[in-house]
């Protein structure tokens, strides 16, 4: 009989539709792992607490299939080939996260564990298509959202595979570290809280989002930051611990699914992008871009993190991150659009943030949305556009709901005022208990004097190229 196989878990942390897992899973005694290199991984702290819990959940999982998750950490590869010369193990399976760099590592990795008469399987279900399937007819990445999303949806996607019913144990397991020891939870001070009444993390948690959400209203309301109308998946998405085809499959054809699908298929683009463009992690699509004269304002800086800009929406956004590492995506998008054309901060700064402080935080989709916000991405908003972030509230929060819930301070302003709390009258603003400057700051910038210099931005960044 052969040795066991290892089932390496990544961003893929459910035993659901898990490629990887089920081969392991049928070839015999399967001994499932997880590493952490905190040097390839870089997690910011929301993910490092979202992934504490959902290694708990997976673990909780695998026990009842009689078998358990190893955790090691290490750089992957010295560790794995360690395990395999432990375990006597025969054969290592895991799925492809599609991130340019851990890919191109696999191709190391593989080519170690042959060295080492080992052999690998890599599959790939964190995706609904490995990104470099599908391609325009000139055989070249898409960069335009419509006609990728028309490719993609011609696309047959095979239904999700149910989790396996047994998983052997190895005859000795080999040893592992205590995932208390990672040191992954915050622990002073301990900004958790919020996260942790939001959030269940693991694959019982995602499978209760998808089932429950609305669908129905999806489409119409999901764009309200108050109404909770959107699924909520995308932390569940971001680690795998529900797949798209999961969730493809779990709304297709039924009332509402068309929007929703249409959203999956965003975070498909966005790793479509940064396969085929490695350098927008960093750096602008467009390229032009590069030399756009951005400021270095730390004190602006420190007041949108902390939601402290003067414009209610922009800063309710921000608190409900600090405080779920959540944030509604109609608010990320004004928000981050504060950030760039308001205060000409660079989007590489508000994408680290965001990376460190969400817990969905994606390589992918957070540098492909902040460059589609910055205009300099595919397919992006064209930089002169400037939202409003006054105007954007009352359209999308017009009886202050939202605002109200994260800036308590406010709560008590007539709706006229609320997404304006500086154009009211002192008599307003005295029975509303708002003192400007004390319990809510003054707007840090003229929303017409920020939009001029934006423009004026834009256009030295036009010149320099003509
Ligand atoms: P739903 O509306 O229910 O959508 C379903 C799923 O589709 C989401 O869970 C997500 O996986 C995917 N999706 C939806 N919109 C997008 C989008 N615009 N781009 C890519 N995928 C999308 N999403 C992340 O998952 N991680 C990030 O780091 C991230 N950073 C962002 C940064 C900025 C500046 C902006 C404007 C958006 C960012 N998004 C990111 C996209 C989007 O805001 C979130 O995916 C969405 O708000 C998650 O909420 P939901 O699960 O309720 O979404």
């Amino acid at each position: 009989m052969g040795g066991p196989t290892i089932v390496w878990f990544r961003r893929d942390l459910r035993l659901a539709d898990n490629p990887a897992l089920a081969a392991a899973a049928a070839a015999g005694m399967v001994i499932p792992v997880f590493f952490y290199d905190e040097a390839v991984d870089a997690l910011g702290g929301a993910s490092r607490w979202w992934l504490h819990h959902s290694l708990a959940a997976l673990d909780r999982s695998l026990a009842s299939l009689g078998s358990r998750l190893l955790l090691r950490r290490g750089p992957a590869v010295d560790t794995l080939v360690a395990l395999v010369r432990e375990s006597g193990a025969t054969a290592v399976c895991w799925n492809r996260t599609f991130l340019p760099a851990l890919d191109r590592a696999d191709e190391t990795i593989a080519a170690t564990l042959k060295a080492a008469g080992v052999g690998s399987r890599r599959y790939g279900t964190n995706l609904l298509h490995a990104p470099e399937t599908l391609l325009t007819r000139a055989g070249r990445p898409y960069q335009v959202f419509t006609p990728f999303w028309n490719a993609l949806r011609q696309q047959l996607i095979d239904p999700p595979a149910a989790a396996p019913e047994r998983l052997p144990a190895p005859a000795q397991w080999p040893a592992g570290e205590a995932l208390a020891e990672w040191g992954l939870l915050p622990a002073t001070p301990d900004w958790a809280a919020g996260i942790r009444e939001s959030w269940s993390p693991g694959e019982l948690g995602a499978q209760e989002r998808l089932e429950y959400f609305a669908l129905a209203a999806y489409g119409e309301r999901r764009d309200f930051p108050a109404e909770n109308a959107s699924s909520r998946l995308s932390p569940h998405l971001a680690w795998g611990e529900l797949s798209p085809r999961q969730a493809w499959h779990g709304v297709a054809g039924r009332e509402g699914a068309e929007p929703f699908l249409r959203e999956l298929a965003w975070r498909e683009f966005s790793y479509h992008l940064l396969h085929h463009f490695p350098s927008m992690a960093d750096h602008p699509l467009r390229r032009e871009f590069a030399v756009f004269p951005w400021r270095d304002d730390p004190a602006s800086m420190a007041a949108w993190r902390q939601g402290r800009t003067g414009y209610p929406m922009v800063d309710a956004g921000m608190r409900e991150l600090w405080q779920t590492g959540w944030m509604h995506n109609r608010v990320r998008m004004v928000a981050a659009s504060f950030l760039v054309k308001h205060l000409l901060l660079p989007w590489q700064e508000g994408e680290r943030w965001f990376r460190d402080t969400l817990v969905d935080a994606d390589p992918a989709s957070n540098a492909a949305n902040w460059q589609w916000v910055a205009g300099c991405g595919a397919d992006a908003a064209p930089f002169f556009r400037i939202f409003n972030p006054v105007l954007q509230g009352e359209k999308f929060d017009p009886a202050g709901r939202y605002v109200r819930r994260w800036l308590p301070e406010l709560a008590a302003l007539p709706d006229k005022f609320i997404h304006r709390p500086w154009e009211a009258p002192p008599e307003v603003l005295a029975k509303a208990g708002v003192v400007l400057g004390e319990t809510y700051p003054f707007p840090i910038v003229d929303h017409a004097v920020a939009r001029r210099r934006a423009l004026a931005g834009f256009a030295a960044l036009r010149g320099e190229r003509g």
